[in-house]
């Protein structure tokens, strides 16, 4: 069976390391963070997405591992 792991998005960067962004849920809110630069908000909605866009905006990481 495979399974989706919806806690955190990862990327990788043009050299190759990843960036991990983990979703943390407390209630109905979610707290993205980032494990690169420690920088992180809340994302009541689609916090995935805000998670693609700090990755590829600060770290321009922009590649998916999971989409090979
Ligand atoms: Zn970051």
């Amino acid at each position: 069976m495979t399974q989706i792991d919806t806690s955190k998005v990862s990327r990788w960067d043009q050299h190759g390391r990843e960036h991990v962004v983990r979703v943390h849920r407390t209630g109905v809110q979610r707290t993205i963070r980032c494990g690169t630069c420690g920088w992180r908000r809340r994302a009541q909605f689609l916090p995935w997405l805000k998670a693609e866009e700090h990755l590829a905006e600060a770290h321009q990481a922009t590649v998916d591992p999971t989409a090979a």
